[in-house]
């Protein structure tokens, strides 16, 4: 490896690179490292150009490369950055100086050292990714020439490696790099392991060779018909992804489908499907294992059309299918994104960088339903982002201007709801103070905390935080002005002589709710306390019926003294609510029994009920964690209920559906739902302005929550989908 050897390869993808400045660049390096050596005896500067190549076979533009060369003369030689910034400008300088920064972490502990580690890795993205892809460069070097370093060290430097690096090459997507630096630690990590899975590659390797050469030849016979450029090539799986599926899932090798593969480049996404078509009628498909990463990317943005394919001899192997700039993204990933592109506006690869790290920033912190968080964090993501972190090093994304009031909501809730105070890097903060990238925050949490403020409306900074400020006033609210009211009314009582013990019992309190159109004695309370409804209306009920009860009373015992019939006078009732048409409840001796759903937690079906059963109107169902099943005064009233499952019960779900406009779509979706049995009460679709995208809502007749989340899945599959969510009422 020269100088030489570097320019060349930067010359075979960018012709007109600054050649002297790269020289410069190398230039400088050899003399701030003249007399050092690596471990090897060689001298130090055969190390910087390494780097500068991995960073050069990654297509990255000259400034990066220059980093590469100049990576380590900042920490371990007289050269100065004020040196740097006279001679190599701004640009190459910050990024020199993020991967030195990146380096000084030696003094904590193990785990702390790690975590930080991590740490300056995510900040050092959120400012320029180059820095990350320079110190992967670096790493996957330094891995390389690892053999001659002591036994400890390797095992060091091997974990410290496949904990950090491993992880955000895979997250940026640079599967290159990812795929040696896992390969390199495992014959670091395990040695028996990682030879015993070489052994085993290399004894059919002949075999297999002839058998991918088989399969090419045929597959490139039938693609020349179709009239397309293609380029065919065998595809070596890495050892580290034949071990992990041999010691982590248990397998043989023998039981591991694909350790044959080729790959398929063309030019356009059509070509991609034309391609797997033909793929199909050649060799029989494995059922199940075609999976479409073109309609459905992976969080890290690759696509691919994969297929595992029977071949000559019942020989399984894989075939994937992906256009040039599909492969430029698996290969190099974000560093696809950075690199040197002739002819490209500044402009625009910047927007589309942006919009990558964005991407990416969002696909990483969710792992199921990605459309889902998106559409629920729209409004944060679309402002600008500070990165800050938790004490335990998880790193925390949120709206510039953000305050730890936000971090504690988006931690979760009941950390927001609990707040009582914030420290940010050890030090006690206001709850208003703007989070500056990196901080650790600390939030201060109190069970006894009088609950968020309203004050905390006019500088919490993300939509999320607002609405959930919001949503706490409305249900903390209503149990405090159920408090209230209920005081109000035992008050009330007392002050005219009535006992409230006697005079608030349960049958009184459901006659009040009935005749005052109420559906629990809880809203009741509710409306006194908040004001809607005054004590007086209330206490003159409970005060009449107290008065009749012990009219009543006080008849009876005359009634035994003159032995006349009593005069039976029926309780209103109140009718049966909406609600027992629609779902069934089994419970013991429950079906001739009036049902109805208490407003106060309104089960839907799945989740855990009970009933309660109440004074002349039937039973009420609860959630089973219902404040006021917890706190009822009468859990003899207490029966267990259940979702009747044998019932076609139906309720009612709007899902909505973002999909390429393709003709087709909408039949497929209809097509979908009959096949499922599921009935569409109502269908919408409009296409976007340009006729890139269709949006569709769909309202589905559904039986339960699970139903939903399968009828997602299944649409999730069709080919053109975008993203699906339920949308919410
Ligand atoms: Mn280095």
């Amino acid at each position: 490896m020269t100088i030489e050897t570097l320019i060349d390869k930067i010359k075979s993808y960018h012709p007109t690179t600054d050649e002297a400045l790269i020289r410069r660049a190398y230039h400088a390096a050899s003399v701030a490292h003249e007399g050092q050596k690596r471990n090897s005896g060689e001298p130090y500067i055969i190390h910087p150009l390494h780097v500068a190549y991995i960073l050069a076979e990654l297509q990255m533009d000259d400034a990066t490369i220059c980093a590469g060369l100049l990576h380590d003369v900042l920490e371990d030689t007289e050269f100065t950055k004020d040196d740097m910034i006279t001679t190599f400008g701004e640009e190459i300088t910050t990024l020199v100086d993020g991967v030195t920064k990146l380096k000084q972490l030696q003094s904590k502990s193990k785990v702390e050292n790690q975590v930080d580690n991590y740490r300056k890795m995510v900040m050092a993205m959120a400012n320029d990714i180059r820095v990350i892809i320079v110190k992967l460069a670096d790493r996957l070097h330094n891995l390389r020439t690892l053999d001659y370093k002591d036994r400890e060290k390797q095992i060091e430097k091997a974990t410290e490696t496949i904990e950090i690096y491993v992880p955000i090459a895979h997250r940026l997507g640079i599967s290159t790099i990812k795929s040696e630096l896992e390969d390199l630690c495992l014959k670091f990590l395990d040695p028996d392991a990682y030879y015993e899975v070489s052994r085993l590659v290399n004894k059919r390797i002949d075999e297999r060779k002839a058998f991918i050469h088989e399969i090419i030849q045929e597959l490139s016979e039938e693609l020349d018909k179709l009239n397309m450029k293609f380029e065919i090539s065998g595809r070596p799986k890495t050892l580290y992804s034949i071990y992990k599926k041999m010691y982590q899932q248990n397998k043989s090798f023998d039981q591991i489908f694909d350790v044959s593969a080729i790959r398929v480049i063309v030019d356009t996404v059509k070509d991609c499907y034309s391609v797997l078509g033909v793929v199909h009628t050649l060799w029989k498909p494995i059922p199940r294992r075609f999976k479409d990463y073109i309609a459905m990317p992976k969080a890290n943005m690759y696509q691919s059309l994969h297929t595992t394919l029977i071949g000559p001899g019942g020989e399984t192997f894989e075939v994937q299918i992906r256009t040039y700039e599909m492969h430029q993204t698996a290969e190099y990933g974000i560093a696809a994104h950075w690199s040197y592109k002739e002819g490209k506006s500044k402009r625009s690869s910047f927007d589309e960088k942006l919009t990558w790290v964005r991407q990416l920033m969002e696909w990483q912190k969710t792992t199921t339903d990605s459309s889902e968080y998106m559409e629920t964090l729209k409004g944060d993501f679309f402002s600008d982002e500070v990165y800050v972190f938790s004490p335990q090093g998880d790193v925390v994304e949120l709206a510039r201007g953000s305050t730890p009031v936000d971090f504690a909501y988006r931690i979760h809730s009941d950390v927001g709801n609990h707040c009582v105070g914030a420290k940010v890097n050890g030090r006690l903060v206001p709850l208003d103070h703007v989070l500056e990238n990196g901080v650790i925050v600390e939030i201060l949490t109190s069970k006894n905390s009088a609950g968020p403020s309203r004050d905390w409306l006019k500088f919490v900074k993300t939509p999320s935080t607002k609405q959930k400020i919001r949503q706490y006033f409305k249900h903390a609210k209503r149990d405090e002005n159920i408090e209230m009211g209920r005081d109000m009314i035992v008050q009330d009582l007392k002050k005219d002589g009535v006992p409230p013990n006697e005079a608030m019992t349960e049958e009184a309190l459901q006659n009040v709710i009935a005749r005052m159109s109420f559906s629990s004695p809880n809203d009741l309370f509710a409306a006194v306390g908040f004001g809607s409804q005054t004590v007086g209306s209330v206490t003159s009920k409970l005060k009449e019926l107290f008065e009749e009860k012990r009219e009543k009373e006080a008849e009876k015992n005359r009634e035994k003294e003159s032995d006349k019939a009593a005069l039976h006078v029926p309780t209103q009732q109140k009718g049966p609510t909406a609600g027992d048409d629609t779902i069934r409840i089994r419970g013991e001796g429950v079906t001739n029994l009036q049902v109805k759903f208490a407003q106060c937690c309104t089960p839907v079906p799945g989740d855990k009920i009970v009933g309660y059963i109440t004074m002349g109107r039937g039973i009420s169902v609860h959630r089973a964690d219902c404040v006021n099943i917890l706190n009822t005064q009468n859990p003899e009233r207490l029966i267990e209920v259940e979702w009747d499952q044998t019932e076609n019960t139906k309720f009612f779900s709007t899902i909505t559906i973002r999909a390429a406009n393709k003709t087709g779509y909408m039949a497929s979706v209809v097509e979908l739902m009959t096949k499922q049995d599921v009935n569409m009460s109502g269908i919408q679709a409009h296409t976007d302005p340009e006729g890139n995208t269709t949006t569709i809502v769909l309202t589905l007749e559904i039986e339960d929550a699970n139903q939903v989340q399968e009828l997602m899945r299944k649409i999730r599959q069709l080919q053109n989908t975008i993203s699906v969510y339920r949308t919410k009422s």
